[in-house]
């Protein structure tokens, strides 16, 4: 039983800063110690009772701890106030601070109970090839624990002291925490030898039915009586320690009461120990730890390889990755298991140093690094280890992170969550020491290093993808805006096409029934009405129209910027006081080619809402300038790369959330209450059918900003590329009839015609063409007209013109979308169309291929 108690006592105090025992405390006093599977807490109860006859003002109690790590918490934080400590771990403790010994404790030995303990070596009878402790080389020992004392430790101490190393010169050592089972695998010959505490060796021996015996001590083992066989040298059994108080009183008469506990008694057994005696000295204990390297001892030399692998678990680890790398590069040949323990910090050295992969190592109390790749350095933008060295990774950071709370929460929460959960991951935007801004995938990892807990860190730079990922999202967006509106414009469009027809029926009549009915009859204030309003539904078909593209368009070069200049008094006037207009024109005499209507309907409508978004005044910024659009920003904007006229329009109002944003373009979307929701969607139509875009940057109460987009047009440089296309020997100079009511597209397209080298009549209504060609000496080859016309329309003059000239080609422009021609009675495919807007060279590219190809026309 005595193996028994010194591991189940095996127990540690140490440097008590103990307030005095009170005497009149009404708390008891606790007594630690372990509790084995064999003890059942009540039965302390005799031991307690005992004590607490003998001391009747306080209240004792036995605490039994399941582990010895538990109860050496306990005795530190003072939780106890005595304690059953084992020798080594008193020993160890007592290196550091001198710990009371009240008693040593005695254990049954033979007839007698005894203070000291030994170990026992032994083996089979009929195992004649071992004799003595020296014979034990080369063989198979089993043991108790390689921690306890009797059934262990002293065993090794002195077979070291025979030269004897466990490590090497035994074929194997195996340890069972049961001693049965010790005495078993000895006795069924599994091991050649065993290792037991004598006491517990004399109560177990006859389970083996073959006869075992014990191997002579080899150490000199003094004068002491010790009533049993034994191998090893004597060692003091576990001491019973004060670990909280140093009352005098209070040590005398607990003193006193223990020692005269009848030995065997049922006091005594009740905690699993024969009595008390006197402390014995532990000197002894002590060598024994300095010469095995134990406890504090331990960097003296070398360790076991069992104490190694539990101080260096992470390194061993990674040795062993490394070795099963190694045997699949069918290096491990050459390298033997110690060596490659040896150079397994090498290993992991060079594997971090030379990794392409940035790692840091941060200190887990500072949560600065101290320690890092060069793949590290480089990636923060520094030139050596040292300057980084020290720095937090709150320095390297850029001011504005993706994160709800502070900088320095944040990273307190992610260290906190490495340090419980062992790994934590996130995004943190870092900053280069020039200034540059760079996005990391940071992965902390928790390990455990021979001095203490570490944090590893990767840094990914995920810049680039992040920015891809960006781009690709808003592509996305993108593309899903621009397929909505061109459903819900196509949707429009069908309705505002029906309506308008049934305006046309429902306005017409209205105002021949009004004209017919006189002023004073009550019918006549009703059908004035009805006029009224079907006049305010056409005018809002018209924008619906826009919106959907199918209004007619009239598109010339024109400058954004002069348009802004033409509309600024208006604009003044529309904004009122309270709102300061700032206009800045740049490159003004750069043209895009839009209906200069449309451009101020479009400039007006985002001016009125600008001002609806500053109730209370403020400031509204009006600018026009050249823009170049790069290729990768016209994928972006959905426009084609090139030079672009744009206008920015820009508030302090209110501003829109990413909700209302989404949708200022939709048709009757207004969160006015009494908008019409059709400002923005025309805008939109207008743009897209001058091949622009247009763009909204809004913040809620910082305001907004428009950005619209126009392909800049080069009116010279079209007609000389158009003309270098065209010559050609059999495309003489022709005459050409242009009409257009239109005066600006008429000079427009006359001057295309004119520079290219054509006769020019123009013509700015069907009457006045027929009369010019009425009066013409030379025929003209070509009609160029427009289709919807005041008067005469372009179709009905085609007809008249073809009495005289029957096989003249005509081309017609219209600002209408091809569909929509239908209506005024132009079939396609019949005549040659060009759509409004069109550029010069498109224009002189139609003629080319009618002329060369009449059959077309
Ligand atoms: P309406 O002006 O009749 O409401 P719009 O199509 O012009 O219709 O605008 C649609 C919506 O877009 C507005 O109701 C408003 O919510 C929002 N909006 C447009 N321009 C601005 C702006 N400059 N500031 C804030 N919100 C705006
Ligand atoms: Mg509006």
């Amino acid at each position: 039983m005595m193996g028994i108690v010194s591991l189940v006592f095996l127990l540690a105090g140490l440097l008590f800063p103990s307030p005095p025992l009170n005497a009149q405390s009404d708390d008891p006093i606790t007594i630690g110690t372990i509790t084995g599977q064999i003890q059942a807490p009540n039965s302390f109860l005799p031991f307690t009772e005992y004590l607490e006859s003998r001391l009747p003002e306080h209240e004792f109690e036995v605490e039994g701890f399941s582990t010895i790590d538990a109860l050496i918490r306990a005795v530190k934080d003072e939780a106890v106030d005595l304690a059953f400590i084992t020798p080594v771990a008193l020993a160890e403790l007592n290196l550091e601070g001198e710990l009371r010994v009240l008693a040593t404790i005695t254990q049954p030995a033979g007839e007698t109970f005894s203070p000291w303990l030994a170990g026992t070596v032994f083996t089979r009878s009929s195992k004649t090839d071992i004799q003595t402790m020296a014979d034990i080389r080369g063989r198979k020992v089993i043991a108790l624990s390689e921690l306890a004392l009797g059934g262990w430790l002293s065993a090794v101490r002195d077979w070291q002291e025979l030269g004897i190393n466990i490590e090497s010169d035994l074929e194997s050592v195996d340890f069972q925490f049961s001693y049965e089972s010790v005495i078993d695998s000895v006795c069924s010959g599994a091991s050649d030898a065993g290792v037991i505490a004598a006491n517990t060796f004399q109560n177990l021996a006859s389970r083996c039915e073959e006869s075992l015996k014990i191997l002579p001590p080899a150490m000199e083992t003094g004068n002491i009586d010790y009533p049993l066989a034994h191998s090893t040298r004597l060692y003091p059994e576990v001491a019973f320690t004060l670990a909280g108080s140093n009352n005098e009183t209070f040590v005398r008469d607990i003193t006193r009461a223990i020692l005269d506990i009848e030995p065997g008694s049922d006091i005594a057994r009740s905690v699993n120990i024969g009595g008390f005696t006197a402390p014995l000295p532990y000197t002894e204990v002590g060598l024994l730890m300095r010469e095995l390297r134990l406890g504090p001892f331990a960097s003296v030399g070398e360790l076991t390889l069992r104490q190694y692998l539990d101080n260096n678990i992470y390194a061993v680890t990674l040795a062993l990755i490394l070795i099963i790398v190694l045997i699949s590069a069918g290096l491990l040949n050459s390298l033997s298991l110690s060596h490659k323990f040896r150079n397994s910090e090498n290993y992991r050295k060079s594997i971090f140093e030379g990794s392409h992969i940035p790692m840091v190592i941060v200190d887990q109390h500072q949560r600065t690094f101290i320690d890092m790749n060069i793949a590290a350095v480089k990636q923060y933008g520094y030139q050596n280890k040292d300057e980084l060295i020290g720095k937090s990774l709150t320095e390297l950071s850029a001011p504005d992170q993706d994160i709800n709370s502070s900088i320095a929460d944040a990273f307190e929460q992610y260290t906190n969550k490495v340090l419980t959960t062992g790994r934590a991951t996130f995004e943190w935007w870092h900053v280069r020491p020039g200034g540059e801004k760079w996005l990391a995938k940071i992965h902390l990892m928790a390990f455990e290093s021979v001095d203490g807990l570490r944090i590893q860190s990767t840094v990914e730079d995920i810049t680039k993808q992040k920015q891809r990922e960006e781009e690709r999202s808003q592509l996305e967006q993108q593309l899903e805006f621009s397929q909505r509106m061109e459903s819900i414009g196509r949707l429009a469009g069908g309705i505002a096409h029906d309506f308008n027809n049934l305006l046309t029926v429902i306005n017409g009549y209205s105002e021949i029934l009004l004209e017919d009915t006189p002023k004073n009859e009550p019918v006549a204030r009703i059908l004035e009405q009805i006029k009224k309003a079907g006049n305010r539904a056409a005018e809002l078909t018209q924008k619906l129209l826009t919106f959907s593209r199918r209004q007619a368009v009239h598109p010339v070069p024109v400058s954004l910027g002069m348009i802004v200049e033409d509309s600024a008094e208006m604009i003044k006037s529309v904004l009122g006081e309270s709102i300061a207009l700032e206009v800045e024109l740049q490159d003004a005499d750069k043209k895009v080619f839009a209906d200069p209507g449309q451009l101020q309907q479009v400039l007006l409508n985002l001016v009125v809402n600008a001002k609806d978004a500053m109730p209370d005044g403020g400031d509204l910024k009006i600018t026009c300038r050249e823009s170049i659009v790069s290729p990768r920003e016209a994928s972006s904007l959905e426009i084609e790369a090139g030079p672009y006229i744009e206008m920015i329009v820009s508030d302090n109002g209110i501003g829109m959330d990413a909700n209302i944003s989404k949708h200022i373009f939709d048709p009757f979307f207004t969160t006015k209450d009494t908008g019409t929701g059709l400002g923005l969607s025309t805008v939109y139509g207008i743009i897209q059918q001058s091949l622009g875009t247009i763009r909204v940057n809004s913040e809620i109460n910082k305001g907004t900003t428009f950005s619209v987009y126009l392909p800049e047009t080069d009116v010279e440089q079209e007609i000389q590329e158009a003309e270098e296309l065209l010559i050609n020997p059999e495309l003489k100079s022709l005459s050409i009839m242009v009409v257009d009511n239109e005066k600006e597209i008429n000079e427009y397209t006359s001057s295309i015609l004119q520079k290219a080298g054509h006769q020019v009549i123009a013509a700015e209504s069907g009457l006045e063409a027929l009369d010019l060609i009425a009066s013409l000496e030379v025929p003209i080859d070509l009609l160029v007209t427009d289709v919807v016309m005041n008067g005469m329309r372009g179709g009905e003059l085609a007809e008249l013109v073809s009495k005289q000239y029957p096989d003249i080609p005509v081309l017609y422009i219209s600002g209408y979308p091809e569909d929509a021609l239908a209506l005024h009675g132009i079939q396609r495919g019949t005549e040659s169309f060009l759509a409004k807007p069109f550029s010069p060279g498109q224009l002189l590219n139609r003629i080319h291929q009618i002329i060369k190809n009449p059959s077309l026309a």
